[in-house]
């Protein structure tokens, strides 16, 4: 089924666990996410990073996933993850993705929130949910750098206001979780999130997943987290396996490094939507 996030994060929500949402870089990535979500009947979210949707083009995207979500027997959403531009936002909704984030988080407040607004109207307009985040999550996603001291955190009033003004349908606040590898133990801000959660009346997302540690993930499931995004564990799992593959094996042979890249990108999905929680909740 190909569906939207709103009902699907709304389940979550309610029911105390969360839908990964793995950043896919092609049709075999995505292919091996449904599969295993598929055998353990639970949704699931493949998301493309800004830099993906210009490789591939929002038409070559939603070209190879929709087919094969409406195969599927559970629901299953194409997301435009962490998006600063308007115009391919658009262009994401006018192809045929089920949902969008803008990420207009590193600009000035009242532009964050004008933007997202026109934004979320228009694809309100198509049915395609929409995610805005407040605050700035530190680390390195595509070409959004922010250092950690440039990081704010995101305040429980603004974060209100800015659900209120934008109609924006889930938000990623950010409570010190961070794209890419840890350095050290980061620091999550458990009290900002429960705060948020009691006064944010849309779902909550989680960015940074790849490296936190299980009690981690589960505390904020238990506090509410929906929706928990993993894209360096997929990459690491992806290129990983392929370089392991051409290193172990002197006559390369594509269909078995495809395999072996499939599987390992299974596997790690399969940790993650175990740990989540999301196993028969489809
Ligand atoms: P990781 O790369 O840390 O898994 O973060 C993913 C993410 O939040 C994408 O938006």
């Amino acid at each position: 089924m190909y569906v939207n996030m709103i009902k699907m994060l709304k389940d979550a929500e309610q029911g105390r666990y969360a839908v990964g949402a793995f950043n896919i870089v092609n049709r075999l990535t995505a292919k091996a996410i449904v599969d295993k979500a598929e055998e353990m009947h639970s949704p699931v979210i493949l998301q493309t990073s800004q830099k993906t949707v210009e490789q591939l083009s929002p038409e070559g995207v939603v070209d190879f996933v929709k087919p094969m979500a409406e195969r599927a027997g559970i629901p299953v959403a194409l997301h435009l993850d962490h998006c600063t531009k308007p115009e391919l936002a658009r262009a994401c909704v006018d192809a045929g993705y089920s949902s969008i984030m803008i990420d207009m988080s590193k600009r000035p407040l009242e532009e964050n929130i004008s933007v997202c607004r026109d934004t979320a109207e228009y694809a309100h307009k198509f049915d395609v949910s929409v995610e805005g985040e407040i605050g700035a999550i530190v680390g390195v996603e595509d070409n959004i750098k922010i250092t950690e001291r440039e990081a704010a955190l995101a305040d429980v009033d603004s974060s209100k206001m800015f659900v209120e003004k934008t109609g924006v349908d889930f938000l990623a606040p950010a409570i010190g979780t961070a794209h890419g590898l840890y350095k050290g133990i980061p620091k999550i801000e458990f009290e900002l999130f429960a705060e948020l959660r009691k006064v944010i009346p849309v779902p909550l997302v989680v960015h940074g997943g790849t490296g936190l540690a299980d009690d981690v993930f589960k505390h904020l499931i238990s506090m509410g987290a929906a929706k928990i995004n993993i894209s360096t564990a997929l990459k690491m799992a992806y290129c990983g396996t392929i370089a392991e593959y051409c290193e172990q094996n002197e006559k390369r042979d594509p269909l078995k490094l495809d395999l072996a890249a499939y599987e390992a990108v299974k596997k790690m999905a399969q940790g993650h939507i175990e740990l989540f929680g999301g196993e028969n909740k489809a």
